[in-house]
């Protein structure tokens, strides 16, 4: 608002606007001009006049319009207007104007003296009335001043005001209450209630000269320290500049603390999740909960009947000496009334919210105790139970040294929370590691080459590991759950003859055949008995008694063929050397051929042995080179034929040309030697044996077909083991020591090929022999492709 009045000139000339300024100059007021009605409008828009003084005779908008105007304006309503006129004193038109709400009426020509007297009322009027406005707003603001101090000290917060530098002239009721200080002390240093650490922030930002909000810690007239948030705002003049703040400061401690103890929570569940050391991670919590929630933390645990410190922190580190010392010293009594050692024996926690040197005089065993007491500083003090699903696993203590930190419901809410999440941690390590054990076992179960069999108390199989499967061949899911008898055949026998060892005892292992329904397994079986069953744990012996028997199946028909042609030898050598009995020529030449032809069958089975032994080791020799089938199964024939009996017949059943075989010559001669041999061997009250020989893809298929005793389907495979025989005790007469077709079995794989034997029927049977063919080109040839008589 200003304090110069100032007077508006209304007139569409320039000459009439200048005559009326030099008028009124001398007066020393304010001229304002405008050249029509609408720029009057304007200017009384913007700025406040002590008088207008209007022309009446103007284009477009004229004076009277321009007036009604102004007066249907509230803001210019109460300005009052004087009419300029050159128009002769018309009364009609007089009357208009006042109409129009003219208060006066100027004549041109103008009278300077009476133009001036009379503005001059016009800006008395004004003046007066503006000193009279500025009265009233001044009592108006007076009344509002106390209003808002009234308000102010009824609120809860704290309110101040200071200066643009910062001062403070102005603080409630609150504020007194809250720092115990004097007007006086507030006046002179009133941050010093700010705590140090905070107050240089606080400043800085009241000097940035912008609203803000700033969270510190206020020093209450009992000297402790509340947080506050601070709301701080800049008051400011018309022109914008910064005139003064206000302040209000709210108590935020309790929810700060609340927030401080959550995110306390959260952390110290953190570090409890992710370790698996207990005692690790108890002392870490305790760590944490010094200077957040503690000034001491101490946790302890139930051990075997004893109570045991796991961890211990304070937030001086120099004390911590002291808090191990005294615990060392003065372990905790287990059947004492109070302490972590009652709350765990009872798993009732213990506060209390204020610790009286009368308490700790008390509690103090001797001098040495109350002195490490004392230098603890206890103010207060809670202790929490660590509850396990099944008992209570230890304790946690938390102390405050601080005696503006008293421990009150909501704090033993947070410890009670901390010790259940410190529980929960320490009873998931525990079932993880237990988890771990048996994934472990699992594992080890699964890979072991020994069974495992654990029976139940009731006989039901529980477990049954992959190693049990594969020796029996019995699946898991048909064995366990069901009950032993009835999912393994034969184990009754079994568990009669391996008596479970007791815990701790020497199991006893035994060998015993397995009886699965028709197929022997050999087993060396050992059990243990405990609490919840019994464990059997067995390792397959099949291979090392096949082995076993494979060696004395060994000695015996070795041995057997072996002395059948030495007896005869000898026979026939004693009785050439009998001087008694004269020896015709014939009988002569007869044992010579004896001993002869049983040294021979000697050599083939010293010969079969070694090269049996040679094809075990590996060691046997293979030259694999192009050679003509038909040119060997010729010449075989014809060595057969001369010593198979008349009644068996001989013949090659082959085309004129067969193509060439990839094989060791030499080795694949004695195949096809060993398969006409036992055709013949096997054909006792003779028959016909066939050798043929047919080109077929890759291969040559080469047959030896006998129609001699023949082979039972269910033995065709297993002929070809090594010493395998069908008749091993000889019962038809027929000897031989089992070697000749493991030995052809063994020679054809080593070219590639493959060997089988096939029934015929009626009687009889055919071994075929698969031989890859060569690249090489070479035909046999001269040769009817018709069977020919040999024998
Ligand atoms: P062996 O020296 O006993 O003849 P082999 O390994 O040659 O040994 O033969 C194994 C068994 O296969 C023989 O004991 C016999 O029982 C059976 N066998 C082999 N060839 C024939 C065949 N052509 N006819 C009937 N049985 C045969």
């Amino acid at each position: 608002m200003s304090d110069q009045a100032a007077i508006l000139l209304v007139d569409d000339r320039e000459e009439n606007l200048l005559a009326l300024e030099a008028v009124l100059e001398p007066l020393g007021h304010r001229l304002a001009r405008a050249s029509s009605g609408v720029g009057a409008l304007r200017e009384l828009l913007l700025h406040e006049f002590a008088c207008i003084l209007l022309d009446v005779d103007m284009p477009e908008l004229d004076g009277f319009e321009t007036a009604r105007l102004i007066k249907g304006r509230g803001r210019s309503a109460n300005v009052p207007i004087v009419f300029v006129t050159a128009l002769p004193e018309d009364d009609e038109q007089v009357f208009e104007g006042y109409a129009v709400g003219a208060v006066d009426y100027i004549f041109k020509p103008i009278n300077p003296a009476i133009l001036r007297s009379k503005v001059g009322v016009f800006v008395e009027l004004w003046e007066k009335n503006h000193r009279l406005r500025e009265q009233e707003l001044l009592a108006l603001e007076r009344a509002n001043e106390t209003r808002y101090g009234q308000l102010a000290d009824a609120m809860p917060q704290i309110v101040w005001r200071a200066d643009v530098d910062g001062k403070p002239t102005y603080f409630n009721r609150r504020w007194f209450e809250y720092t115990g200080m004097t007007p006086v002390e507030a006046e002179a240093k009133p941050w010093s209630a700010v705590h140090a650490e905070d107050r240089e922030d606080l400043l800085a930002k009241l000097a940035a000269g912008e609203p803000f909000e700033h969270e510190f810690r206020f020093r209450a007239s009992d000297g402790t320290h509340r947080w506050h948030l601070a709301r701080t705002a800049p008051i400011r003049d018309e022109s914008d500049r910064v005139e003064s703040w206000v302040g209000t400061a709210t108590d935020i401690h309790d929810r700060k603390r609340a927030e401080e103890q959550w995110s306390f929570l959260l952390e110290a569940g953190d570090t409890l999740a992710g370790s698996l050391d207990y005692r690790e991670t108890l002392a870490q919590v305790a760590q944490l909960a010094v200077g957040k929630v503690a000034d001491w933390c101490t946790v302890h645990v139930a051990e075997g009947g004893a109570v045991a410190q796991v961890a211990v922190a304070h937030h001086d580190p120099a004390q911590v000496a002291f808090a191990r010392e005294l615990q060392e010293r003065y372990p905790p009594d287990p059947d004492s009334p109070t302490g972590p050692a009652a709350v765990i024996r009872t798993g009732e926690a213990e506060l209390v919210r204020d610790i009286s040197d009368t308490m700790i005089e008390h509690a103090a065993r001797d001098q040495l105790h109350l002195d490490l007491l004392r230098q603890l500083e206890f103010a207060s003090y809670m202790c929490v139970p660590l509850p396990g699903r099944e008992r209570t696993l230890g304790a946690i203590t938390l102390v405050s040294s601080n005696p503006a930190r008293h421990y009150g419901a909501t704090d033993l809410l947070l410890a009670e929370e901390l010790a259940r999440r410190a529980a929960a941690a320490i009873e998931n390590a525990h079932l993880y590691r237990q988890a771990e054990e048996r994934a472990e076992a699992a594992r080890a179960l699964a890979t072991i080459g020994d069974g495992v069999v654990l029976l139940d108390r009731g006989g039901l199989v529980r477990v049954w590991n992959p190693a049990a499967a594969r020796i029996t061949g019995l699946a898991e899911s048909e064995v366990v759950g069901h009950r032993v008898e009835s999912a393994i055949p034969g184990w009754a026998d079994v568990a009669a003859r391996v008596p479970p060892a007791g815990p701790g005892e020497r199991p006893a292992v035994e060998s015993v055949p397995l009886d699965l329904g028709g197929r022997e397994v050999w087993l060396s079986v050992s059990a243990v008995g405990f609490e919840d069953g019994i464990v059997y744990a067995f390792r397959d012996l099949s291979e090392e008694r096949r082995l076993e028997t494979m060696r004395q199946d060994l000695v015996a028909t070795v041995s057997h063929e072996l002395r059948t042609p030495l007896a005869a030898i000898y026979g026939a050598a004693l009785t050439l050397r009998r001087e008694d009995v004269h020896l015709e020529n014939e009988m002569r030449d007869t044992l010579l051929r004896v001993i002869a032809e049983e040294a021979a069958r000697l050599g083939e089975i010293v010969n079969d042995l070694l090269l049996a032994s040679q094809l075990d080791s590996g060691k046997l020799h293979v030259e694999i080179e192009p050679c003509d089938p038909l040119e060997i199964v010729r010449t075989e024939i014809e060595a057969a034929s001369a010593h198979a009996p008349e009644s068996v017949a001989l013949a090659i059943d082959a085309p004129a040309q067969v193509p060439v075989v990839s094989a060791d010559a030499g080795q694949l001669r004695q195949v096809v030697a060993n398969l006409i041999d036992n055709a013949i061997k096997y054909s006792p009250v003779g028959g016909e044996v066939t050798v043929s020989l047919r080109p077929d893809n890759g291969s040559v298929r080469l047959e030896v077909s006998d129609t001699g005793i023949g082979i039972p389907p269910e033995e065709r495979r297993r002929i070809f083991e090594k010493f395998y025989r069908l008749d091993p005790e000889m019962t038809g007469g027929i000897g031989g020591t089992g070697l000749g077709l493991y030995i052809c079995r063994e020679l054809v794989r080593r070219i590639d090929g493959r060997i089988w034997v096939e029934g015929n029927a009626p009687h009889g049977s055919t071994f075929v022999v698969e031989i890859p063919r060569s690249g090489a080109v070479q035909l046999t040839n001269g040769q009817p492709a018709t069977a020919e008589s040999l024998g």
